[in-house]
């Protein structure tokens, strides 16, 4: 083992980050107030949405989606199976029924034509992700989902800083949502986004985050009068804290600097792989631009070396890669639940591998994971 542990992802948080959350605990606003509001402003406008709706999560925003799309019980909506499980068990939670729709390989997203594969008369929308940072083919996916009559919620997790057709993931969505979990892009340490162009919806979004009620506890702080609040639907407490929003302002302003780096280091992993043979790394979409949240290679099926294998040669050599993309499909929550088969899914699953990639990452890291990747390849 020669240098230091490599991790698979550090999030990048400097002294600006810790300045802004000390700021907002001396500030005596901790919970919801001014800097969520900030910081959903900056996100909406970041992305080219008309509203963000600060959440506590992804899970959270993605539950939240589904509620003002009006699903439940006996509604089914498509996803893939390729995605953190929170995609599907978000279906779950308004009591709709996840139809599990395979993937295409090169980007590990749905295609019109995988979701029309798992399409029924009960299908009441789609769910797609931009899987690890690389975009959805949304233009299609969108018109297909219009020809269908079906909205198309975008779980973009993932996907901040990456884009379709030079514009924001997120730009033009129905309803989008976001994660700043610190496997992500931009963190806040746990927190997440809804983002929508729609008015309505997104006034019943900040009520349902906060127990239905009709007025925010900062609407209240302004009003010289007081506001008697009233709690017009059932909802939940998926607020995110003035704490969080604070360190999410500072790494919005990060994120151009983040992508850039991440894309170059990307860039750089694509070239070193070139002359390794039976592995194909993730790349760009012909539509659009990753963000490389995941850096994920794919080894042929004929590769020397099992995933396995590579993880653990990786380890050995003081390397912290990860097994790619889960197949929820193959958990025990969802054991008993009827799919069709999804042979991408997963082959993607069993035999991809995440790669480290981070903000800090230098040319001698990377050199280190390759030479383990090239000496497993020349094993054979
Ligand atoms: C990480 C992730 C989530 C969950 O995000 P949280 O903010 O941790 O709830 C949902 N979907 C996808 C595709 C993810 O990668």
């Amino acid at each position: 083992m020669s240098g230091d542990r490599i991790p698979v992802m550090i999030p990048w948080l400097g002294e600006e980050e810790a300045q802004a959350a000390a700021d907002a605990v001396l500030s005596g606003w901790v919970a919801q107030g001014p800097r969520v509001a900030a910081f959903e402003r900056a996100f909406a406008e970041r992305v080219g949405a008309e509203h963000g709706i600060a959440v506590s999560s992804c899970t959270t925003a993605l539950h939240l989606a589904l509620v003002v799309l009006g699903l439940g019980p006996g509604d089914e909506v498509v996803v893939p199976s390729l995605s953190f499980i929170a995609t599907a068990n978000a279906v779950r939670y308004v009591g709709a029924e996840p139809v599990f729709a395979d993937v295409e390989t090169a980007t590990g997203n749905l295609t019109a034509a995988t979701v029309d594969a798992v399409r029924t008369p009960r299908t009441r929308a789609v769910l797609a992700v931009h899987q690890g940072g690389v975009p959805a083919d949304v233009d299609s996916l969108r018109a297909a989902c219009a020809d269908w009559d079906l909205p198309l919620v975008e779980d973009a997790a993932c996907g901040i800083g990456a884009t379709v057709g030079g514009k924001s993931v997120g730009h033009g969505a129905l309803i989008a949502a976001w994660s700043f979990h610190p496997r992500k892009v931009i963190t806040t340490g746990e927190g997440g986004m809804v983002t929508t162009d729609d008015a309505e919806w997104a006034e019943r979004l900040g009520r349902l985050r906060e127990h239905g009620m009709n007025a925010s506890a900062a609407a209240r702080h302004a009003s010289r009068q007081p506001i008697l609040e009233s709690y017009l639907e059932v909802g939940y407490n998926y607020r995110m804290t003035d704490i969080q929003a604070a360190v999410g302002l500072v790494q919005l302003g990060r994120l151009d600097e983040i992508v850039t780096r991440r894309r170059a280091l990307a860039a750089r992993y694509a070239e070193l792989l070139a002359d390794v043979p039976g592995l194909t790394p993730v790349g760009d979409p012909a539509y659009g631009e990753a963000n490389f949240q995941s850096y994920w290679v794919l080894p042929d099926q004929d590769f020397p070396a099992s995933r396995d294998q590579l993880l653990s040669a990786l380890a050995e050599a003081g390397v912290s890669a990860r097994r790619g993309i889960m197949a929820s499909h193959l958990e025990p929550a969802y054991q008993g639940h009827p799919s069709a088969p999804l042979p991408v899914t997963e082959r993607i699953s069993r035999d991809s591998l995440i790669l480290p990639l981070f903000h800090t990452m230098t040319e001698d890291q990377q050199d280190r994971v390759v030479a383990v990747l090239r000496q497993q390849a020349a094993a054979g």
